[in-house]
């Protein structure tokens, strides 16, 4: 159902590649369903949005974006339940973030008719690319990018704002030892780490190749002034149990606000667990870790839910953490993803039909 009776221009493909995709060994985030959105800002306004066969994107090599790194994106999910029927996960979290990303970057705001109704019938054309079972979703990219031409050093009076989908299975990082930052930084204050803006992650390619280097899958991010908080884990929120109390930082310029984040915190104050948002000092996981109370440290997004980490490092030293029976993030999964899946009621309005 469409929310805003958007007049989008539909071009469908004429045969589906459907049939050639794997759909029990896909890897991660490489095959793109038959269509995608795009929509076009030029002349101060938003045009009407396009669903095309995917295809390649034809720009000036002189486009803003491939200089001054003006993009900015979303990760969200569509999942499909036991009755065929799809859901998405509050994405009015993911619209309010994309403009916020937006306004940080100098970008027009998306209008709100154009990214649902885009959204929606583009899910719904391709809605045979989500597949039902644990595990298996839809992920759905959707980013903006600067695409006047010429280089001049100011914000592009043109942009794209795209929609890409990926059928995605169940999200396994394997073990995952995290290296805790000492001397690089993924944000500072005053600038973009609120923002899911492409450039934030180009700046952790390399502290994290260096990381993998020693044996590290991630880096845990510490704040750009003292290096004495963590902030975040690798491209995810981090919490960590200590006791039987779980914390996470609360969100700042240079944390992402994730909806995993928000939602975890939801189900720890529902399910009678003790939950801190407060700043959380790397001196006082080393003081968990010597008097075993270090109990469990986890990523949380969209792709994996919780991704558990198992070990990190700090100052040449590495620690491991013994996984935990009770786990937190393993309780927390499960209840995120019955919501997700339509296992379960949702108290909440978070589940929101796809089309
Ligand atoms: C996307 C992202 C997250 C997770 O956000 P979700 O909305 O939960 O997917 C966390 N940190 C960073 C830096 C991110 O880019």
């Amino acid at each position: 159902m469409s929310r805003f009776n958007t007049p989008l221009n539909i071009e469908k493909i004429k045969v589906s590649k459907i049939d050639q995709v794997d759909f029990n060994k896909l890897p991660f985030g490489e095959i793109f369903t038959d269509h995608m959105l795009v929509c076009d800002y030029r002349n101060g306004a938003w045009e009407i949005p396009k669903i095309l066969p995917y295809q390649n994107i034809s720009m000036s090599p002189s486009a803003r974006v491939f200089h001054y790194g003006q993009a900015i994106f979303e990760g969200m999910k569509a999942f499909k339940d036991i009755a065929g029927d799809a859901w998405l996960f509050r994405p009015d979290e993911n619209f309010n973030r994309f403009n916020k990303s937006c306004e940080r970057l100098a970008m027009p705001a998306i209008r709100e008719d154009y990214f649902f109704d885009g959204l929606q019938e583009l899910v719904s054309i391709d809605k045979e690319w989500i597949k039902g079972g644990a595990g298996n979703s839809l992920y759905i990219r959707p980013f903006m990018i600067a695409s006047q031409s010429g280089v001049m050093a100011a914000p592009s009076d043109e942009y794209k704002f795209i929609i890409i989908c990926s059928p995605a299975q169940a999200y396994y990082g394997g073990e995952v030892r995290v290296k805790i930052a000492e001397k690089y930084s993924r944000a500072a204050s005053g600038g973009f780490g609120f923002a899911k803006a492409a450039g934030n992650y180009a700046g952790q390619f390399y502290p994290t190749k260096l990381a993998q280097e020693e044996g590290f899958q991630q880096v845990v991010w510490t704040d750009a002034n003292t290096h004495e908080y963590i902030e975040e884990a690798g491209t995810m929120n981090i919490f960590v149990r200590i006791g039987d109390t779980l914390i996470t930082g609360p969100t700042s310029d240079s944390i992402l606000d994730g909806v995993t984040r928000k939602s975890l915190i939801q189900l720890a104050k529902d399910n009678q667990v003790k939950i801190d948002i407060r700043p959380i000092k790397v001196s006082e996981i080393l003081e968990a870790q010597k008097n075993n109370t270090l109990k469990e440290m986890f990523g949380a997004g969209t792709a994996a839910v919780v991704s558990p980490i198992s070990g990190f490092g700090y100052r040449g030293e590495k620690y491991e953490i013994a996984t935990q029976e009770n786990s937190y993030a393993m309780m927390f999964k499960k209840k995120l993803n019955d919501i997700q899946y339509n296992l379960s009621p949702d108290p909440y309005g978070w589940r929101v039909s796809a089309y």
